[in-house]
């Protein structure tokens, strides 16, 4: 795949793990295959990924773990 920016180098497949929101929960989609550009770093979902978020996000795919993001809060004043 050619870089849309016109690099001279392939794009490069890598697997990924991204969040994405799904009624504004956020889902963990791990070993998602990307195409990278080693020149410009740009990144390009191939057609298999997007329709396999899309599932995921249609709840056609059941998740295999349940995933909790990091909880943060303010640091307590000390008394
Ligand atoms: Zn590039």
């Amino acid at each position: 795949m050619e870089c849309p920016n016109g690099c001279q180098n392939k794009m490069k497949i890598t697997r990924v793990e991204r969040i994405f929101y799904k009624n504004d929960d956020p889902i963990v989609i791990r070993n998602l295959e990307m195409h990278v550009c080693p020149e410009c770093g740009c990144e390009a979902m191939p057609l298999k990924s997007a329709r396999m978020v899309e599932d995921i996000l249609r709840g056609q795919i059941k998740p295999i773990g349940q995933f909790s993001a990091p909880l943060f809060q303010p640091a307590q004043p000390v008394p």
